[in-house]
C-alpha cells in the first residue's frame, strides 16, 4: 500500500561524477527528510574516482547502494540497472549531477504518496546555461519525435517517478534498445506532471557531445518509429509520379524533334535519384543493424561490482537480472 512511509528508490545513473555523486547523495537524503527513501547510484563504467566515492557512501550510509558497470553501456541500460536493482515500492530516476532539483523528487513523491498516479513526470520549464546549438538540435529532435510518434515529447526529461507497477512494466520491456523518456506515453499509464527549472549542473562537465546527441536522437527516433522507413516508399511514390511526367515530357520533345540540350536535366536527376537511393539504403541499413542488435539478445549491460546491501546479501536477494550475470547464470530468458 502507497503512504507517506512507504520506501523510495532514487536511481542515479553516473558516469565520471566523482565531482558530484557525494553533494548528489547529501542533497537528495535532506531534501528527503524523514522520509523513507533508499539511494542507488549505477556507475556506468566510470573512468574516475566515482565508484570510490560510491562505495564510501555505501559504508557509511545504509541507505545508500552502489552497481558498477565494467564499462559505459549508456544512460538507458544505467536506468535500467537502477530499476532493477530498486527495492522500493515507487523509484524516482534523476541524474546525479543535480540539474533535476531534489525538492521536485520530494513533491513527486508526495504527489504520489497522497494520489493514484502510476507514473509522475518531471516537465522542464525552461533550461538555463545550455548552448545554442544544444537548445536548437533539441528543439529539432523533439520537434521531429513528436511528429513521427504522435505525441508530445518537448520539455520531457529522464526525470520521472515510477510506481511499483510500472517500474515492473518497464522491466518486462524485452528490447535491447529502450527509450526511457517514450514509457509514460507509450505505456498509457495513469500520470501526472510536476514541473521544474533545469538546474546548472553541481560541477562536472556534461557527457554529451554533438556527435553522442546526433547519435541519440537517430537511435531513438528508429527505436520508437518505423515511420521513416516507410517514408522511403512515399519518396518512391512522389519520384515515380515525377518520372511519369518527365518521360512524357521528353518523349513528346523527341516527337516533336526538340530534344536537345538535355544534358543538365540528367545529371541532376542522376544526383538527387543517387543520393535518395542512399539515403534510402542507409536508413534500411540502420533499422536491419537494430534488429540485429536486438536479435542477438545480450544483456543490457554487465556488473562488475555491487556495493552496499546487495552485496551484502551476497546473491541471496531477490533474483535480479544483474546479479545473474554477475554469478555467471544465463540472464532470464523473456
Ligand atoms: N550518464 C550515464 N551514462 C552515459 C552518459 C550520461 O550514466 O553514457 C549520466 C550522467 O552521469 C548524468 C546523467 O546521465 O548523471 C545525465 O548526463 P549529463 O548531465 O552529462 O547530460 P545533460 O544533463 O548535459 O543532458
Ligand atoms: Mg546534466
Amino acid at each position: 500500500m502507497r503512504s507517506s512511509t512507504s520506501l523510495c528508490t532514487i536511481v542515479l545513473p553516473a558516469l565520471n561524477e566523482e565531482a558530484v555523486a557525494e553533494k548528489a547523495a547529501s542533497a537528495i537524503l535532506s531534501a528527503f527528510e524523514l522520509r523513507n527513501v533508499e539511494i542507488v547510484f549505477v556507475d556506468d563504467g566510470s573512468t574516475d574516482g566515482t565508484w570510490d566515492k560510491v562505495k564510501k557512501l555505501s559504508k557509511e550510509n545504509p541507505r545508500i547502494r552502489g552497481v558498477r558497470f565494467t564499462r559505459n553501456f549508456g544512460k538507458e541500460g544505467a536506468i535500467r540497472a537502477g530499476l532493477e536493482a530498486a527495492n522500493g515500492e515507487c523509484a524516482i530516476v534523476m541524474d546525479s549531477d543535480l540539474q533535476f532539483p531534489p525538492k521536485t523528487a520530494v513533491e513527486m513523491f508526495d504527489l504520489w504518496a497522497k494520489g493514484n498516479a502510476l507514473i509522475i513526470e518531471g516537465v522542464k520549464i525552461h533550461r538555463q546555461a545550455e548552448n545554442p546549438f544544444y537548445k536548437m538540435f533539441s528543439a529539432m529532435f523533439y520537434g521531429i519525435l513528436s511528429r513521427l510518434a504522435g505525441m508530445d515529447l518537448q520539455n520531457s526529461s529522464d526525470f520521472k517517478l515510477l510506481d511499483r507497477q510500472a517500474i515492473e512494466l518497464f522491466k518486462k520491456m524485452p528490447e535491447r534498445q529502450s527509450f526511457f523518456r517514450a514509457i509514460t506515453c507509450w505505456s498509457g499509464m495513469k500520470t501526472e506532471r510536476c514541473h521544474f527549472m533545469v538546474e546548472p549542473r553541481a560541477g562536472g562537465k556534461t557527457k554529451w557531445s554533438g556527435i553522442k546527441l546526433v547519435k541519440y536522437a537517430i537511435n531513438n527516433i528508429t527505436s520508437y518509429t518505423t515511420l521513416p522507413m516507410q517514408m522511403v516508399t512515399f519518396a518512391g511514390l512522389f519520384f515515380l509520379a515525377f518520372a511519369v511526367v518527365l518521360t512524357a515530357q521528353t518523349l513528346f520533345m523527341k516527337i516533336t524533334g526538340k530534344a536537345a540540350g538535355g544534358f543538365t536535366t540528367v545529371i541532376v536527376l542522376l544526383l538527387v535519384i543517387g543520393s535518395i537511393l542512399m539515403i534510402s539504403l542507409g536508413l534500411i541499413g540502420i533499422y536491419i543493424a537494430k534488429i540485429y542488435d536486438e536479435i542477438k539478445f545480450r544483456p543490457r549491460f554487465v556488473v562488475s561490482e555491487i556495493a552496499g546491501e546487495e552485496a551484502r546479501k551476497d546473491g541471496s536477494g531477490p533474483d535480479r537480472e544483474f546479479l545473474d550475470i554477475l554469478s555467471g547464470r544465463k540472464p532470464r530468458d523473456y
